[in-house]
């Protein structure tokens, strides 16, 4: 039975390798952190990791995980609603609300599953779901399973997006939904111009925090605080795998009928396990350690100044960023790739992204930063691009 489709797909791989769009990955030897070592002995410096605060390796996150393994043990073994909700896991829902300023919270295992389990509990056939042109997959993948009308909009294009909504007015509910941070370029949804056309066209507002909460405004809320609308916003999902310890776990946090209602009928709830014990509380940790201190979001914004300021000084052509994403334009597929494969051979781990996971002519190398990269660390980043880009005749 297997022989045909063992045949087709091994076409088919041959084909994704050829196109050199394989995918390998790059195995780890230590924690995740600014300086890693990978499985061939090499020591780099990470510039790719999600890890926008450095919590992945915190001591106070990895002490909170113990302690609960300890007292709460190792898993679940449960959905919520059945037997595997824990006190931690309500801790983590009532420190998410407070952080946001929303009136409730509902996890999942991750924010894929948010995304997915979001839209087809509250919208129908009649609703309309008006996205933008470059939101996450998990973002389309849940609207694919939902039956509203969906209309999309080109990315944080304000007139689009009014051309849509007034599409849109003869449905009955309309939600407009947005990344926070747009994980290509970096840039953020314009969200004071967003909740103002949503007011003047009758459309709740959904955002997305996965890459903005923690590392978007003054103390990191995210782009409901660098607007100003802190709390106003319907519903944010977002992601504990990226700068709130990077660990496992999503959530949706909003309207308090909203929230009710995802748990009641959200499916990736409803019938997936909970999470462990010992990543809901490292989870609170995170958050408490974020509220009783600004340093780490303080250490990011300046991390992020410095390096853009330094790579435009060497006249590069990076792309305005408002997040820790800093994308070094190079517009050839062929050299983003080389120009990665230099820099890790002067210990600098970046990504070179090309068609089709941007626009074609648009190749770039996606710079993540960190409050965990320490001043010698970005010098030394900064020192190897320039160097590569020297060579390569970029500048
Ligand atoms: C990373 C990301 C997700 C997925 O988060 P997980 O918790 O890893 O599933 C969803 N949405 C956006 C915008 C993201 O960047």
């Amino acid at each position: 039975m297997y022989g045909k489709m063992q045949q087709h797909l091994q076409a088919e791989l041959k084909a994704i390798e050829e196109a050199g769009l394989y995918k390998n990955e790059r195995i780890i030897v230590t924690p995740q952190r600014a300086e890693i070592k990978v499985e061939s002995g090499q020591k780099v410096l990470n510039f790719c990791a999600n890890n926008y605060l450095g919590l992945s390796d915190h001591p106070r996150l990895i002490s909170a995980a113990k302690r609960a393994l300890d007292e709460r043990g190792y898993g679940m073994s449960s959905v919520r609603f059945i037997c595997g909700t824990q006190d931690y896991h309500k801790e983590l829902e009532k420190t998410i609300s407070d952080f946001f300023h929303t009136d409730d919270t509902i996890l999942y295992a991750a924010c894929f599953d948010a995304n997915g389990g979001l839209f087809e509990p509250l919208f129908t056939d009649e609703d309309a779901i008006i996205s933008d042109a470059l939101n996450h997959a998990s973002i389309i993948d849940g609207v694919r399973l939902c039956k509203a009308k969906l209309y999309r909009y080109a990315n944080a294009d304000m007139a689009d997006l009014e051309v849509k909504l007034k599409e849109a007015q003869t449905q009955r509910f309309r939600i407009i939904v947005t990344d926070g941070v747009f994980s290509m370029d970096g840039n953020v949804a314009p969200l004071d111009k967003i909740m103002a056309l949503a007011e003047k066209y009758d459309a709740l507002v959904m955002v997305d925090e996965s890459h903005s909460a923690g590392v978007v405004g003054d103390t990191g809320k995210g782009v409901t605080e660098q607007f100003d609308v802190l709390g106003q916003v319907d519903v944010i999902t977002g992601t504990l795998g990226k700068a709130f310890g990077g660990a496992i776990g999503g959530f949706t946090t909003g309207r308090r009928e909203i929230i009710d209602m995802l748990r009641q009928r959200s499916r990736p709830y409803l019938f997936s396990n909970s999470i462990p014990p010992m990543v809901a509380a490292s989870g609170v940790e995170a958050f408490h350690l974020l509220q009783e201190s600004n340093h780490l979001q303080d250490k990011l914004h300046a991390n992020v100044d410095y390096f853009v300021t330094k790579m435009k000084e060497a006249r590069f052509d990076i792309k305005p960023t408002q997040s820790a994403i800093c994308a070094v334009m190079l517009y050839d597929a062929k050299l983003s790739q080389q120009f990665a494969a230099d820099l890790l051979e002067e210990g600098i781990y970046v990504t070179g992204f090309y068609y089709p996971v941007v626009p074609k002519e648009q190749a770039r190398i996606r710079v993540q930063l960190s409050a965990g990269h320490e001043p010698a660390h970005l010098d030394k980043a900064i020192t190897a691009f320039i160097k590569v880009g020297k060579k390569l005749e970029v500048i």
